[in-house]
């Protein structure tokens, strides 16, 4: 665990996050286009990216792509050419780049290509834990698992290695733990990206292969895949080189929880007894280490996250603990107090007594004071009093609180649900017909709701869409849409891409823009919208609720704030409050009316048309 002889040749230490480590490796790695979708804990990546590039000028191809596996083909096409590349997402990302994937392990690449999967144990923000080393496995891919952002910068470079040599790509998968860790690395203080020229030899056996060329292409893929695992560089080591080999019981794994159990272990003083075994690659593994393995050592502990992907290719369960022998859990991030009682439990030790701190009442996560899709989603439940509320994946699926969303599946799903609880409803004549209003942010709308909406209007359905448009995509950071016109540098590419304009060419006839945080019209247009929805020549209406995200820093330096206050007219009936939410808005005990925070108050003034008996009004 020292530090690596790189300071010899690097010139500036950096305290980065283990996303921007990659970020660096990526670069010095030789990566000439690399893409990305945003998405936590992987955003930082392409950001860290797009920003060297425009500090050192870089001659590299950076963009946020529309969706992952649009990211995925573009960064694989310059793979194809020759020249290295990465394409960075988080882990439900790799499900929409799954297909392309599946593939390019068989047609595999020329340049190097490095595909980023940040993986999220817990889940902090994400739908699933889902283990990207499965997914790795189920593609027939290399996988490497970082346990550091030091470790990152390295292993990045060395995973692109192999993805060349061998001509496959390979996947990195660093979790949220490693992803969003600070630690001092040795980066070189310019960086240089060697420009391979792009060339592309056809061979169409090879790059548009036919069934009988896929079995061929599939066993050499399993060639592959037996050379990389004998590889002696890629080869499980010691955590730590100071650790002898001598005792009887060992922990094998991969990932950030083996520094847990190095701590817990050198606590314990039992370093010397307990050797950490670690995998750089946990698939493909060498079958004589496993076997090895468990000729040495009398039992096994396994740790790793998420799922058991060593213990699988270990195929012990006799002297192996871990998840299929139920001592380390199913399902969870394995935080340092769960490893501990893994490792005391497996080396039978007293389980450690602990002290409950104790914790801070929860705090139910809630839209920004002034965030317009409040303002929308008050709106459409004042129109739709009942209904169902198909949701989509950002922010806004916070609209839950304000009972406008009921439910979220995935990126673009909303679209699609919507159109399918539409069919399921259709033929109900013994009950009345839900109304149906799904909204979808601009972002995800651009990510995967076009395909949806083309096909609920070809399907005939009918339901109410709002398209959250708030000009960016806001939970992830703030990362520019088509709409905007600009790229992941910064830069304006100059082509704007309309919503409004797609919307009409999906086929849609009723769509209207317009801002929510004029709750009255919008009222209104939801109301025509709900017309045109029931009436007999009616279909699908769109409304595009348009207003820009308060994060967004532009938007801040225009964004015209107003003073708003509480009159005596409060009754302190707590309307505003239970329906409008705003955190701004607060219940002070003792206090005869509600009262403005106005530490956290943006000034957009919508609460002006919440409160029934006008008791707020702006100032000046
Ligand atoms: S501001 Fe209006 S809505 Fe809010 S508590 Fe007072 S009277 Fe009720
Ligand atoms: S003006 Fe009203 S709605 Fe807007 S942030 Fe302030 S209290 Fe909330």
């Amino acid at each position: 665990m020292s530090l690596p002889s790189e300071e010899v040749f690097m010139s500036e230490q950096r305290l980065l996050l283990g996303n921007e480590a990659i970020g660096y490796g990526i670069l010095v790695g030789g990566c000439t286009t690399i893409t990305s979708y945003p998405g936590t804990p992987a955003s930082e990546i392409l950001a860290s990216v797009a920003t060297l590039k425009r500090k050192q000028n870089l001659d590299i191809h950076v963009e946020w792509s529309i969706n992952e596996k649009v990211a995925f083909e573009t960064a694989l096409a310059n793979s194809y050419a020759g020249r290295r590349s990465a394409v960075a997402m988080k882990q439900v990302g790799l499900n929409v780049a799954m297909d392309p994937l599946m593939s390019a392990a068989y047609t595999g690449v020329k340049g190097g290509m490095v595909v980023v999967v940040a993986d999220d144990p817990g889940p902090h923000s994400s739908q699933t834990e889902q283990d990207t080393r499965f997914f790795a496995q189920a593609a027939k891919v290399p996988v490497f698992d970082p346990v550091s952002p030091r470790d990152c910068f390295s292993l990045i470079q060395k995973a692109l290695d192999v993805s060349e040599a061998f001509e496959i790509p390979v996947i990195f998968r660093p979790t949220t733990r490693v992803s969003h860790a600070r630690q001092d690395v040795w980066v070189p203080e310019e960086i240089c990206v060697e420009q391979k020229p792009a060339s592309f030899e056809k061979e169409p056996t090879r790059w548009a292969a036919t069934p009988k060329f896929r079995f061929l292409l599939h066993r050499a893929l399993n060639e592959k895949l037996e050379k990389i695992a004998e590889k002696e560089e890629l080869q499980p080591e010691l955590l730590d080189p100071n650790q002898n080999e001598e005792g009887k019981v060992c922990i094998l794994g991969s990932g950030v929880v083996l520094t847990y159990a190095w701590e817990i272990l050198n606590e314990l003083e039992l370093l010397p007894e307990v050797p950490i075994y670690r995998t750089l690659m946990p698939y493909p593994l060498k079958r004589s280490f496993l076997d090895s393995l468990l000729q040495k050592y009398e039992r096994i502990l396994v740790l790793e996250e998420t799922y058991p992907v060593i213990e699988y290719q270990l195929r012990n369960l006799d002297r192996v603990f871990g998840r299929l022998s139920g001592n380390v859990p199913y399902e969870g991030e394995l935080l340092p107090e769960t490893v501990e009682d893994i490792i005391r439990n497996f080396l039978q030790l007293p389980s450690r007594e602990r002290v409950q701190a104790d914790e801070a009442p929860p705090r139910r996560p809630t839209l920004c004071p002034g965030c317009p899709h409040r303002a929308s989603f008050y709106a459409l439940r004042k129109v739709f009093k009942k209904g169902i509320y198909p949701g989509d994946i950002g922010c806004y699926t916070l609209g839950l609180n304000l009972n406008a969303v009921d439910t979220v599946l995935c990126m673009g799903a909303a679209i699609s649900q919507a159109a399918g609880f539409y069919h399921a409803f259709k033929g109900n004549i013994t009950k009345e017909k839900p109304d149906i209003v799904a909204t979808i942010g601009d972002s995800t709308f651009f990510h995967s709701g076009i395909p949806a909406l083309i096909n609920a209007v070809a399907e005939d359905a009918r339901f109410v869409l709002l398209v959250l448009d708030n000009s960016t995509t806001a939970m992830t950071g703030n990362q520019p849409t088509p709409e905007t016109g600009k790229r992941a540098s910064g830069e304006l590419s100059g082509k704007k891409i309309s919503i409004l304009k797609l919307v009409e060419a999906c086929g849609v006839e009723f769509v209207r823009e317009a801002d929510p945080y004029d709750v009255k019209d919008f009222i209104e247009i939801l109301k025509e919208a709900k017309s045109f929805v029931q009436e007999p020549g009616g279909g699908i209406a769109v409304i595009i609720a348009k207003h820009p995200c308060l994060m967004d820093k532009e938007y801040q330096s225009q964004f015209k704030r107003l003073k708003v206050r509480i009159t005596d007219r409060c009754k302190s009936c707590h309307y505003c409050i239970d329906n409008f939410e705003c955190p701004a808005l607060v219940d002070v005990p003792g206090e005869d009316r509600v009262t403005i925070d106005y530490s956290t108050c943006s000034g957009c003034g919508v609460c002006v048309s919440v409160c029934p008996r006008k008791a707020i009004v702006i100032d000046g």
